[in-house]
């Protein structure tokens, strides 16, 4: 079936980058785009008028965890009294006897909650980084349910992480968790790469520098390579991971990630902050940025995450005029990549102390070319004849926006996800006038909401403190 959207800014691809074409048409046949221009002569089965709006190839977030946003809501404050810029290392490990009651991950409500989520601020293509861990099976029929394309994987490292009764951090090393993690990791690729007719992509997540012996990173890179899949891995995400790795390894996380030979242009970095040369490091030997741009491996910046914790990339525009692919990732919540994009945007300004940097063009390359490149695909991130027919529409009519000239620029400076009109994903509408049609929205969301409220109750449970939720991280005001 033919179906032609006409009378938006149309985002199409000349070849090497992105043009906008005024009063521009695309049409998609099936799940293929078939043209991309001014007119298109031929009779077509349906019409979208797209007046008023940006029609963009869908975004790509190239680092997303499925999940709801109950353990966001504990990495907020909380952070910061614990470790010294750890982010999710002060909640992330429970102590050894709450274990079972953290972080309760369903497949149903919370999973398919935040995908769609996702999807609806534009997002067709995302890296979910080990959501496919637990029930493999159940994970991937949901994401054929929900509809989006996904690059899934269960996630693997040798450390469990827990806290003492004080609060102390432990390391709970174990060689063989890394090699089994390794080895189911390696089997869901085999058995789902290219599912959900090929909306599924595998990839292998082992955890982070710190979590991960070398050995068990050096096995992932074989592994890799024979299952015919990438590589994502946390990279330099915290400052007690620089030190830690620093102190263990004698060398920068990067250093060692080259050392064993891991950086290849089938690896992304996930984050990537705390490079040689950061302002919070006071440790200026080396070059990490040369070292990544060299290997050809890409960076997957989740830049509001860190924004949160007070802490700037430094930065964007540097990492990418140093020649390194740089992708955008939503990571914590709200899961929306047009925010993302416009945090990517003047965070970069603010550590450059630039008005210059950040460009429009950078970040919306970065959340469409850059994650295609990432995935090593051509047929994503892009509006040209034979691509994958992920398509997003935006409506730009509308009050926030004002006069239009540029409306990529327009984009970048005003969108959130409820400007999202339509979503397209391998040539089937999941969301049109703002709404996702596969299920009801309202009952998803009680569902989501009682499903917060389970998981705020256990935090007395797992925490160190043995402290309820509300003296973890107060709320704003005092509560009746
Ligand atoms: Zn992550």
């Amino acid at each position: 079936m033919k179906t032609l959207i006409q009378g938006g800014w149309v985002v199409g691809f000349a070849g090497k980058e992105h043009e906008v074409i005024k009063d521009g048409v695309v049409v998609y046949d099936g799940n293929r785009v078939e043209f991309v221009g001014k007119e298109y002569g031929q009779p077509v089965d349906k019409k979208i008028d797209a007046k008023g709006c940006l029609v963009s190839p869908g975004f790509i977030d190239t680092h997303f965890h499925s999940g709801i946003n109950a353990s966001d809501y504990i990495l907020n404050d909380s952070t910061k009294t614990d470790f010294f810029a750890s982010n999710y290392l002060a909640h992330g490990g429970p102590t050894r006897e709450g274990a079972h009651s953290a972080h309760l991950k369903d497949v149903d409500i919370g999973q398919r909650f935040s995908l769609i989520h996702v999807l609806k601020s534009g997002v067709t293509t995302t890296f979910d980084i080990g959501g496919a861990g637990g029930e493999p099976e159940r994970y991937v029929d949901m994401i054929d349910q929900v509809g989006i394309r996904c690059v899934a994987g269960p996630s693997y490292k040798n450390v469990a992480f827990f806290h003492d009764k004080e609060g102390r951090l432990e390391y709970d090393w174990n060689d063989e968790r890394g090699s089994k993690g390794l080895q189911t990791a390696v089997e869901f690729a085999k058995k789902y790469n290219g599912a959900c007719s090929g909306r599924m992509t595998a990839m292998l997540f082992p955890g982070h520098v710190d979590s991960c012996t070398p050995a068990l990173m050096k096995e992932t890179k074989i592994a890799a390579k024979d299952a015919g899949v990438g590589i994502q891995i946390h990279a330099t995400i915290n400052l007690f991971e620089f030190h830690t790795v620093m102190q263990r390894e004698r060398c920068t996380p990067i250093e060692l990630l080259k050392k064993i030979g891991f950086l290849a242009p089938d690896v992304s970095l996930s984050h990537c902050i705390f490079v040689s040369g950061h302002s919070w490091l006071a440790y200026p030997y080396g070059d990490d940025l040369k070292i990544i741009a060299d290997s050809g491996s890409s960076v997957a910046y989740s830049p509001l995450k860190y924004l949160k914790l007070g802490i700037l990339m430094e930065s964007f525009d540097r990492y990418r005029l140093a020649g390194i692919n740089m992708g955008i990732g939503t990571d914590t919540f709200p899961k929306d990549i047009l925010s993302d994009m416009r945090y990517a945007a003047i965070a970069s300004r603010v550590a450059d102390k630039s008005f210059l940097a950040g460009h429009p063009r950078d970040v919306f390359n970065s959340i469409t070319l850059g994650g295609a490149k990432m995935l090593g695909r051509d047929d994503l991130g892009r509006l040209q004849k034979g691509a994958k027919a992920d398509i997003t529409i935006v409506n730009l009519r509308d009050i926030a926006f004002g006069a239009v000239r540029d409306p990529v620029r327009s984009l970048m400076e005003t969108a959130v996800s409820r400007d999202v009109r339509s979503v397209i994903v391998d040539g089937e509408t999941l969301v049109d006038k703002g709404q996702y049609l596969r299920l009801n929205e309202e009952d998803l969301l009680e569902k989501v909401q009682a499903k917060g409220e389970e998981v705020w109750d256990s935090v007395s449970k797992w925490h160190w403190t043995g402290k309820a939720i509300d003296e973890v991280v107060p709320p704003s005001f005092q509560m009746r």
